[in-house]
C-alpha cells in the first residue's frame, strides 16, 4: 500500500505549498530513537557550546528572514507585515531563553554551616513538541529553543496545516550546525501526534493548541505522571470597556479591534467577549463599527497591506460561520455579520455580534474574527461575566482607573490581565500561559525554562563531615 501523503495549500490561492509522507509508527519510532541516541552527548555539552549553536541558528534565521516570512505568509495567509514580526520573534527567542535559563534554571550555590548547598538543573531527555498552525514558527520555536538550551533532544510534530514552515525551520537548525538527531520532524495530523505522545521513548511533551486536544493529551498521559506535560491552550477571553473618556473613544475602538481581529482572530489571546457598560454601549459600538468597516481583509502580499488575511482554511471558515449562525439563531444580533468575502475562499469579514440576548452562548473558543458584545449594567456584573468561563488565558480592561483595574486584577482568573492594552499584547520576556482550560500551570515564554529542566538540590562537602549529636549511649552496650 502506498504511504499516505500530507499536503499543504495556500489558503488564498489553493496552490499546493508542500507535499511529503505522513510519518507512520515506524517513522515516529525512528525519530524518537534518533533523539534518544543524540541526547546524552548534547546534555553533556557545555552550556556555552549549546548557546553557540543557538546563536548560529539566530544568524541563519536573520539571513533567511525574507524567505521565511514569505513562506509563513503563503502557508497561513497571514499578511507579510505580520509574518515578518513572527520571524523577528523567532530570532528574539534565543536571547530571551538564554536569560530565562540563567535566571530560572541556572546554577546557584550557597553555604550553610560550612556545607555547600548547590542547585543545578538537568534536562528531561527527549521532549516532543506539538505545534498549532496560527504561529507555525514562533510557537513551536518557543518550546524548541529553551528545550535545546537546557540539553534536551526534540521530536517536533508541527500542525498538519503548516508542514512547510516546520521543514524550513528544521533546515535552519541544520544550517546552524545543530548535531544530527537533536531536532527530528515527524509530519502528520492527530494520529501522528497521538503516536508520538504515547511513545515510551519520550520523557515529556510540550503542546500548544486547542483545549480539546490538550485535554486528550492529558488523558493520554494519565498513566505516566513522571513525564512532563506542558499544555498551552486556547481562551474565551473577556475585554471589559468601562468609563472611557470621550477623548479616548477612538483609541479604545482601536484597542478593541486589535484585540478581536488581529491575525483574523486566530490568536489564543484574542478577545472573544467585549463586555460593555449598557448605558454607553451604543456610542462605543458606533466607534468600533466605523473602524471595522475600514479594515482591509486581503492576501498576504497585497499592496496596500491588509489588516488581516483569511482564516486558515475553508473548514475553519465553515465552523466559524456555523458558530455565529447559532449565536444569532438563539437571539443574538449581528451588528456586523461574519461573511465570506470570496465564494469558496476562507476570507471572512470581521464579525461583531451582540450576544447579550443569545439564549445559547457556548463557553467555547470561536477561533476567528468574531467578537461577541455583552452589555451589562454595572462593574460587578462585568466582572461576573468576565469570569463566566472555564478558560483563563487573557483578560483586559480599557478605561476606568487604577482602582477599577485592581478590582479586575483581583477577581480575574486569567494568566494575562492587561489595562488599556489589547488582550493579545503580551511581553515576550514575561511568562505566558493560562489556567482553567487554557493551561496546566506550566506557562511558557519566560517561564518555559521551568518545564525544560528539573532541579537537583545537593549538599556537598569536600570531605566526610558527620557526627551523631543525640541518642548515643556513652559506652557500647
Ligand atoms: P489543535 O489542537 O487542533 O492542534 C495542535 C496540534 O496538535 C497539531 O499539531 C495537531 O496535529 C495535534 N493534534 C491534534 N489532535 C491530536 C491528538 N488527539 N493527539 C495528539 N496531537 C493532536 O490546534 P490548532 O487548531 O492547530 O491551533 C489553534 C488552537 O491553538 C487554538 O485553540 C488556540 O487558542 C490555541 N493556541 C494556544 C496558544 C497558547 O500559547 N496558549 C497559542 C496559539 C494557539
Amino acid at each position: 500500500m502506498p504511504q499516505p501523503e500530507l499536503l499543504s495549500f495556500d489558503p488564498c490561492t489553493g496552490d499546493e505549498i508542500w507535499r511529503g509522507p505522513v510519518a507512520d509508527a515506524a517513522a515516529v519510532d525512528a525519530a524518537v530513537a534518533a533523539a534518544r541516541a543524540a541526547f546524552p552527548a548534547w546534555a553533556a555539552t557545555p552550556l556555552d557550546a549549546r548557546i553557540a549553536v543557538l546563536r548560529r541558528f539566530q544568524e541563519v534565521v536573520r539571513g533567511a528572514a525574507d524567505d521565511f516570512a514569505a513562506l509563513i505568509a503563503r502557508e497561513t495567509g497571514k499578511p507579510l507585515w505580520e509574518t515578518k514580526t513572527e520571524v523577528a520573534s523567532v530570532v528574539a527567542k534565543v536571547d530571551i531563553s538564554i536569560t530565562a535559563h540563567a535566571e530560572r534554571t541556572g546554577e546557584r550555590s550557597g553555604e550553610v554551616a560550612g556545607i555547600r548547598q548547590v542547585l543545578r538543573h538537568k534536562p528531561h531527555g527527549v521532549l516532543s513538541v506539538l505545534g498549532p498552525y496560527n504561529f507555525p514558527a514562533h510557537l513551536p520555536n518557543g518550546h524548541i529553543v529553551p528545550a535545546l538550551l537546557a540539553g534536551n533532544a526534540i521530536v517536533l510534530k508541527p500542525s498538519e496545516l503548516t508542514p512547510a514552515v516546520a521543514a524550513f525551520m528544521a533546515d535552519c537548525w541544520r544550517a546552524a550546525g545543530l548535531p544530527e538527531g537533536l531536532l527530528n520532524v515527524v509530519q502528520g495530523a492527530g494520529d501522528t501526534g497521538r503516536a508520538l505522545a504515547g511513545h515510551d521513548g519520550i520523557d515529556g511533551l510540550l503542546f500548544t493548541g486547542s483545549a480539546t486536544t490538550g485535554a486528550a493529551l492529558h488523558r493520554q498521559f494519565a498513566d505516566t505522571p513522571h513525564k512532563i506535560l506542558a499544555l498551552e491552550m486556547g481562551g474565551n477571553n473577556p475585554l471589559i470597556v468601562w468609563d472611557v473618556a470621550e477623548a479616548d473613544l477612538a483609541a479604545t475602538a482601536a484597542l478593541i479591534v486589535q484585540s478581536g481581529y488581529l491575525s483574523a482572530g486566530q490568536r489564543c489571546t484574542c478577545a472573544r467577549r467585549l463586555i460593555l457598560q449598557d448605558s454607553k454601549a451604543v456610542e462605543m459600538i458606533a466607534h468600533v463599527v466605523e473602524l471595522i468597516d475600514r479594515l482591509i481583509v486581503g492576501a498576504p502580499f497585497d499592496d496596500p497591506q491588509p489588516f488581516m488575511g483569511p482564516v486558515i482554511d475553508n473548514a475553519a471558515a465553515d465552523r466559524l460561520i456555523a458558530g455565529v449562525d447559532k449565536l444569532v439563531a438563539s437571539g443574538g444580533h449581528a451588528i456586523r455579520p461574519l461573511k465570506r468575502l470570496v465564494e469558496g475562499k476562507p476570507f471572512l469579514t470581521p464579525a461583531l455580534i451582540d450576544a447579550t440576548t443569545s439564549l445559547e452562548r457556548p463557553d467555547s473558543e470561536l477561533f476567528g474574527p468574531v467578537l461577541q458584545v455583552i452589555r451589562v449594567p454595572d462593574f460587578e456584573a462585568a466582572l461576573a461575566e468576565a469570569n463566566d468561563t472555564r478558560f483563563g488565558l487573557s483578560a483586559g480592561l480599557i478605561g476606568g482607573d487604577q482602582a477599577l483595574y485592581d478590582r479586575l486584577w483581583a477577581a480575574s482568573r486569567a494568566g494575562v490581565v492587561n489595562w488599556n492594552r489589547p488582550t493579545n499584547g503580551a511581553a515576550s520576556n514575561a511568562p505566558f500561559g493560562g489556567i482553567g482550560l487554557s493551561g496546566n500551570h506550566r506557562p511558557s515564554a519566560y517561564y518555559a525554562a521551568d518545564y525544560c529542566a528539573w532541579p537537583v538540590a545537593s549538599l556537598e562537602a569536600d570531605a566526610p563531615a558527620g557526627s551523631i549529636a543525640t541518642g548515643l549511649r556513652s559506652d557500647p552496650a
